[in-house]
């Protein structure tokens, strides 16, 4: 058989990875996991990572969007799943009748619901959102009272059960904050106000990857992890080492390699001088495949076995790295980033270089980039590619 062609550029997401942090997660909380699979599974693959997830054991998933969940019951997927975010007039019969939680902040929003109930003939399952500080989606402490009796009517009439309260944090990722003792504060008043009013929901939750972690108190019924389950550290140098796993690699196909005299100018600008003779590598990637244009001169990638450089501006579909006189094989596997193992650069690494976090690195990746999952349990060609990873600790088998 002929080696599969190797693609100019491709993201590599390794579902396993998926599956051993989701199930990481879940034996370090000790409660319900509800993996969050919005924006495209954070540029993973929504459908082939809510499918891990729930190998792993994930009993919900959480979206953004009603789309999003109709997308995953487009795609088979039965288990309970969250949304959380809708605009007036969205598809509320089509989420009822697909059995989908949908979140109301307010009643004008519980109203839409009451309308697609009489419509569909089918009873919902309502979450309600309290805003706890965050100031975004949900009601305030001000709201909440009157958004809970009237969840509390609905429910009494039949239109539907109110499967859960909830509420997010501001500053998770910094535990510290004091926005996290307040937020947990007022979401606790909020649940007793609810419990008052008659509401039993079978679940609570506030926490998203960083608090689920860092912050067993807000843990409740079910934590909501999105990033973690990615393998990627929701508060960078705060977290402990779980042994979280990286489940995407971004490589590309080295294009050329040439030398350059000292004083070559390189890319746009001419934001790099070569201080020296070098030699360069031409990678064919660029922003308009979401690398950030931002880790100009900052970021690096790995080739062959060793950290390069970025030198000079990214550009719309290249970019140039510093190969200090090495000469790789145009052809040879270039890593932006992936599992950090033998040293090799992370999402995280890319984000520090960009001025953003590892969320926005994967989430925005793509564009023409070949996306590929593999499952390193039983995918060789991971191995040959990405150097193996299948190491006891990522077979499932060797979990408890
Ligand atoms: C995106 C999101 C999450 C997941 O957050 P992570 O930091 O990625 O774990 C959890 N809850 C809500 C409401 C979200 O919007």
């Amino acid at each position: 058989m002929s080696p599969l062609p190797v693609p100019r550029a491709e993201l590599v997401v390794d579902l396993a990875a998926v599956r051993h942090n989701v199930r990481l997660l879940t034996e370090h909380c000790g409660v319900a996991m509800m993996t969050v699979v919005k924006a495209d599974g954070y540029g993973h693959g929504m459908v082939e990572v809510a499918r891990a997830a729930r190998e792993a054991g994930s009993p919900w998933l959480g979206v953004a969007t009603i789309d999003e969940a109709l997308a995953l019951r487009a795609a088979g997927d039965t288990g309970r799943v969250l949304c959380w975010l809708t605009v007036p007039g969205d598809p509320y019969d089509r989420a009822v009748a697909a059995d989908v939680d949908v979140t109301a902040y307010s009643l004008a929003e519980l109203a839409e619901v009451e309308a697609a109930v009489r419509r569909t003939g089918t009873p919902a399952r309502v979450q309600l959102k309290v805003d706890t500080g965050l100031s975004r989606g949900g009601a305030t402490p001000a709201d909440w009272p009157a958004l809970v009796e009237a969840a509390r009517v609905g429910e009494v009439a039949g239109h539907w059960r109110v499967t859960g309260l909830w509420s997010h944090l501001a500053a998770s990722d910094e535990p510290d904050h004091p926005a996290n003792d307040s937020q947990e504060q007022v979401f606790r008043e909020a649940l007793a106000v609810a419990e008052e009013a008659g509401l039993t929901p079978e679940v609570r939750h506030l926490a998203n990857s960083a608090a689920a972690v860092l912050r067993p108190s807000a843990r409740f019924d079910l934590v909501r992890c999105g990033i973690a389950s990615y393998g990627l550290d929701p508060a960078p140098g705060r977290l402990p080492d779980l042994g979280l796993v990286p489940a995407m690699t971004a490589r590309a196909t080295l294009a050329m390699v040439k030398d350059v005299p000292a004083g070559a100018g390189v890319s746009y600008g001419h934001t790099w001088v070569a201080d020296r003779a070098t030699t360069l590598g031409l990678v064919p990637v660029g922003y308009g495949d979401g690398v950030p244009r931002s880790a100009s001169n900052a970021a690096s990638v790995a080739v062959g076995g060793r950290r390069r450089p970025v030198r000079g501006r990214v550009c719309m579909d290249q970019l140039v790295v510093d190969l200090d006189g090495d000469r790789p094989e145009p052809g040879s596997d270039v890593v932006l980033f992936g599992t950090g193992r033998d040293g090799g650069p992370t999402a995280q690494d890319w984000a520090e270089a960009a001025g953003t976090i590892s969320y926005e690195v994967v989430t925005r990746i793509g564009g023409r980039m070949v996306r590929t999952h593999v499952d390193s349990r039983l995918d060789s060609r991971l191995d040959s590619r990405l150097d193996s990873r299948l190491d006891g600790e990522l077979d499932d088998g060797a979990r408890p």
